[in-house]
């Protein structure tokens, strides 16, 4: 048996990989990087078949942030020339959503700039977010946050908690084992792995640092420590994966179609070109996610956004 066999062996049993494995795998040569996605599709296929979940981002409120994250194009004071406006209306937040899902989204993610949102921030878009429920009543709609205090409020409450990384900012193999062990300690159903998108105008513009080769290799190692959670490929994976994308289906289950926050994607229709190119199948909205051994009260709740208290009539 191979030190990969054992590795994927390991994370077929749910086992954490030790930070040795972790590192083997990112500090793995070019000579081993079709076993290393091989063994990192073994647990994949496993998990999730062949199956590859659309998620849909919809930028709530563009740039204008008060905060300066170093990498962010969005940030205070950041010269990158990205979009910028404050809260789009609900009649535009449903049709972005909408066209999302008529791409063939099963998850949309509304984002707005910002640490936090505010009591009034989540008064303003659930509007928008109980008329799109109401329409497409089988479609997952998140807003989501980086702090780990939200990912364990989430769970407690019953929502489906991402947390992830993004890498390619001058890390080492270490930094990057560590982050992705710290997530697996969250236990987030979703892990969205970004790859730095280098905007002009911040901070970190001139760092291209990845190869597609090395995505392949953080993908795989977030596979083994995190083996049953949805792994995401989000930002920057048609600059830094390009003709290797489809390689990286192997290894995630989850990928984000069409554009991103502040910068364009690859057209939706490509993607599903891709996916198919590649025997793999888009999941339906009537397909479970996660593996039937994670809970799966989170996806039954759904927190009351309408009658008493609301703007909104009851249910009854
Ligand atoms: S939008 Fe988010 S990541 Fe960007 S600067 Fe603001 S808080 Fe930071």
């Amino acid at each position: 048996m191979t030190w990969l066999d054992s590795l994927a062996e390991k994370a077929l049993a749910r086992e954490l990989p030790t930070r040795a494995d972790a590192l083997n795998v990112l500090k793995s040569p070019d000579d081993e990087l079709m076993d290393v996605v091989a063994a990192a599709f073994k647990v994949r296929l496993r998990y999730f078949g062949r199956r590859v979940k659309l998620n849909y981002l919809v930028n709530i409120k563009s740039g204008l942030c008060p905060e300066d994250c170093f990498y962010c194009s969005q940030r205070r004071g950041s010269a990158a020339d990205v979009l910028k406006y404050t809260w789009l209306k609900p009649t535009e937040v449903l049709e972005s959503a909408e066209a999302g899902v008529r791409a063939g989204a099963k998850r949309v993610c509304l984002v707005a700039s910002g640490r936090g949102p505010t009591n009034a921030d989540i008064t303003r878009v659930s509007t928008a977010i109980t008329e799109f429920k109401a329409k497409n009543p089988d479609i997952e709609v998140y807003s989501y946050q980086d702090r780990a205090d939200t990912v364990k409020t989430a769970k407690q409450a019953g929502l489906s908690p991402c947390s992830g990384l993004i890498a390619g900012m001058g890390e080492s193999d270490e930094e990057l084992a560590d982050v992705v062990f710290a997530l697996r300690e969250l236990d987030p159903d979703s892990v969205p792995v970004n790859f730095l998108i280098p905007f002009e105008g911040t901070p970190l513009g001139g760092e291209w640092n990845l190869t597609p080769q090395r995505c392949l290799r953080i993908l795989a190692m977030v596979r083994f420590i995190c083996p049953d959670a949805e792994v995401r490929l989000a930002g920057g994976r048609e600059i830094h994966l390009r003709s290797l994308q489809p390689l990286a289906l192997h290894i995630v289950n989850s990928i984000f179609l069409g554009d991103y926050l502040t910068s364009e994607g690859q057209p939706g229709g490509r993607d599903l070109e891709m996916i198919a190119d590649a025997g793999f199948t888009v999941e339906g909205t009537d397909e479970r996610t996660l593996p039937g051994h994670r809970p799966a009260y989170r996806d039954l709740v759904r927190l009351r956004r309408r009658g008493p208290g609301t703007t909104l009539p009851a249910n009854a």
